[in-house]
């Protein structure tokens, strides 16, 4: 079980990376969330954040769904009426945004407040991801938006000494 757990992490963190997301460009939007709240906020300790989130099997199992989902749609191998919805990414879909939410408040709920901040000012990353001549990132673009905004959480939590022992 061990062995499977491990494959599913490594699988997501290769997959994100195939998608052109690394986990620099994630710790940037943290930063860029955090760095008004955090003092002497450094680029380690957004990248150390993010990774935690990485971890965490809902994660993983998010990231590996939604990746999938947008590889098949590029593919065009999904069905009608499925196929144009996520290839258009139909602003009436929204489950690409329930995906993400699965991921915004495993560290409470200011998860949430980051996740809406990013979403509508898509900085960094999100902006490429949202660049329609660059692939279809339908349901990449909430997923890296939703663990910046975790990993943003944790990171204020730590700061507070509520940190949960994860
Ligand atoms: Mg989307």
């Amino acid at each position: 079980m061990k062995e499977h757990h491990k494959e599913v992490e490594n699988t997501a963190r290769k997959w994100l990376h195939e998608r052109g997301v690394t986990i620099e460009d994630i710790a940037e939007l943290v930063y860029f969330l955090q760095e008004k709240y955090v003092e002497n906020l450094s680029m380690e300790a957004c990248e150390e954040n993010v990774n935690r989130v990485l971890s965490k099997r809902e994660v993983q199992n998010a990231i590996l769904t939604g990746i999938q989902l947008d590889r098949l749609a590029e593919e065009e191998k999904l069905d009608h009426p499925l196929q144009g919805i996520i290839e258009r990414d139909e602003g009436l879909y929204g489950v690409d945004e329930v995906i993400a939410l699965s991921i915004v408040n495993v560290y409470g709920s200011i998860g949430f407040t980051n996740y809406g901040y990013i979403d509508k000012l898509k900085p960094g990353i999100l902006k490429k991801l949202n660049d329609k001549s660059q692939g279809c990132h339908t349901f990449l673009d909430d997923i890296v938006g939703a663990i910046a905004a975790a990993a943003s959480s944790r990171l204020a939590h730590s700061q507070d000494g509520t940190e949960e022992d994860d």
